[in-house]
């Protein structure tokens, strides 16, 4: 349990740390928000997550009532007073409370919380032996209903594939778009490996435009692996050498069965183990000036 959560510019412990019922983060979902890692008592690509924060507040017309330094700062802030070193940070922006109806120009104040803990890591076994995924029956939101850009408080799309995944006896879900590309798990997006190059879905499919495939895009160029963003589709994954996910959370993370199918060879592959081993050397680096 953190000791600190930042809430509407005060640090208060958790007990303390209570939102209105009537918020319509709660009541609607309406809100945006961030996950950031801290590795070594370096925040993992912050400008980006602050950046990518204020684009969905704009995306759905939330006025956040600062700027991004000020944000940082908070970040920063919670971090300290919770003396993490290895960690997880959750940023949110809540529309703020309302009245019962949508009408968010009835939400005067938006509610900005940071929580700051310590990393639940996901077990060592699934970067080792791969992960089976099944592809949900649930279609990613088209862009033109949600853009699946904005990272919303509104999950339910991604939390009806996770429930089919967990029915299916898999922890996660591969959803395809409403044409049928393949766009992005519950919470990573998306990669493949063919003959040495590797293929991610484009923005257009609606994935999230997500940081860590943009830093694996990086790596992968410095590494001299052919990139290319390109539409994916169910034939291209079974025919694929290798297929893995990437997430703040996750990291990286190799996929070995989709739909009980075997990907490549049915095991990690070289090219997810040379990535996941860069960016294990990158993490610690990286934004190293927001040293806490
Ligand atoms: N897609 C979805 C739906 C997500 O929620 C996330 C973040 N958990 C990602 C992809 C991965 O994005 P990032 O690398 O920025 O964490």
């Amino acid at each position: 349990m953190p000791k600190k959560i930042f809430l509407n510019g005060k640090l208060v412990s958790p007990k303390e740390a209570n939102i209105s019922i009537f918020d319509h983060g709660v009541l609607y979902g309406d809100g945006v928000f961030e996950g950031i890692r801290v590795y070594q008592k370096n925040v993992f690509a912050l400008k980006e997550h602050i950046d990518r924060l204020y684009a969905s507040a704009r995306a759905i017309e939330l006025k956040i009532p600062y700027g991004k330094t000020r944000m940082t700062e908070n970040v920063i802030k919670t971090l300290r007073a919770n003396a993490i070193i290895d960690g997880y940070i959750r940023l949110v922006v809540t529309r703020g409370p309302g009245d019962l109806g949508l009408d968010p120009r009835k939400c005067y104040s938006p509610t900005i919380f940071i929580i700051a803990d310590r990393i639940t890591l996901y077990p060592e076994e699934l970067y080792q032996k791969g992960l089976s995924l099944i592809i949900s029956k649930t279609r990613r939101n088209h862009p033109s209903s949600l853009n699946p850009n904005i990272k919303s408080l509104n999950y339910l799309n991604n939390i009806l594939a996770k429930i089919e995944a967990i029915k299916s006896g898999v922890p996660e879900a591969l959803m395809l778009s409403v044409a049928g590309e393949v766009a992005e798990c519950t919470g990573e997006n998306v990669f493949i490996a063919k003959n040495g190059a590797l293929f991610t879905p484009p923005a257009s499919v609606g994935a999230l435009d997500g940081i860590t495939q943009r830093k694996v895009l990086e790596l992968a160029g410095r590494l001299r692996i052919k990139t290319a963003k390109k539409k994916i589709y169910e034939k291209d994954i079974y025919a694929a050498d290798e297929m893995f996910l990437t997430g703040t959370a996750a990291e990286i993370v190799p996929v070995v069965r989709v739909n009980r199918r075997k990907i490549g060879r049915g095991v990690p592959g070289p090219i997810m183990k040379k990535l996941l081993l860069s960016f294990r050397q990158i993490t610690a680096l990286y934004g190293r000036k927001y040293k806490v």
